[in-house]
């Protein structure tokens, strides 16, 4: 089975469509979004009818989450919170109750598919320390993905040795484990400002791809929309 894998979308339907059309070239079997379709950006509804219509399997996040009403985002900053908020009055009825209603982690039979990390759905991966502390909660599943950085990246541990995997295309090994973050769709904050993320072969190999995007017009509708300033000047930044 060919997977694609999507995550932090956050709203930005200029990138969603963007991964889209490359992701169709690629014709996976099956399409994981690892949560966070809302928040941030200019078009909460759009990307999330996407998502609904294409049957893309999705986890929920915690944009989705403060978006969605179950949860406040006190622990946001004023930027993120404003849009959350914004973003909750936005939202159709529909589009609450499917995000609402979403899992926030899930299973599959070669991995597993994880918002922020296998121990808290919260819990954000920055470190090979970090990911070492979760490899123990893949339920004996070689492959984890995680999302919620909105940092591709993929950690490896082999013989309890864990290492950050430099390749951009490289074979599953056996005998080992990975926890591998796609990157972000719509605010990507390692760098690149191109949307990202990834196709995973379950015969074992793992491919990331950058997909560019027209982020001046997302940008101007983040900033048509009344959103904080902050939200459109760093996605032609990628930080
Ligand atoms: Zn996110």
């Amino acid at each position: 089975m060919i997977y694609a894998v999507i995550s932090d979308i956050h709203s930005n339907l200029e990138a969603l469509h963007a991964i889209l059309k490359k992701v169709d070239e690629i014709r996976p079997h099956k399409v994981i979004c690892l949560g966070d379709i809302v928040g941030y950006g200019a078009n909460p509804n759009e990307c999330v009818d996407i998502i609904r219509g294409k049957n893309i399997i999705s986890l929920r996040g915690n944009h989705d989450n403060a978006a969605s009403g179950l949860s406040e985002p006190y622990n946001f900053n004023a930027a993120a919170r404003r849009a959350a908020l914004w973003t909750r009055t936005k939202l159709t009825d529909e589009n609450r109750k499917y995000l609402a209603g979403l899992p926030d982690e899930r299973g599959f039979e070669n991995f597993m598919a994880v918002h922020g990390a296998p121990s808290d759905p919260d819990r954000y991966i920055l470190s090979e320390s970090g990911a070492e502390e979760e490899f123990g909660m893949l339920g004996g599943r070689p492959v984890c993905f995680f999302g919620h950085t909105h940092r591709a990246v993929t950690y490896r541990m082999c013989k309890n040795y864990v290492d950050t995997v430099k390749e951009k295309v490289f074979p599953v090994e056996s005998g080992c484990s990975y926890l591998i973050n796609p990157g972000s769709v719509g605010q990507p904050r390692d760098g690149d400002p191109q949307a990202s993320f990834l196709s995973y072969d379950d015969s074992g190999r793992i491919e990331f791809y950058r997909v560019g995007y027209d982020i001046e017009l997302a940008q101007r509708k983040i900033l048509e929309a009344g959103l904080d300033e902050i939200l459109a000047a760093r996605l032609s930044l990628g930080r």
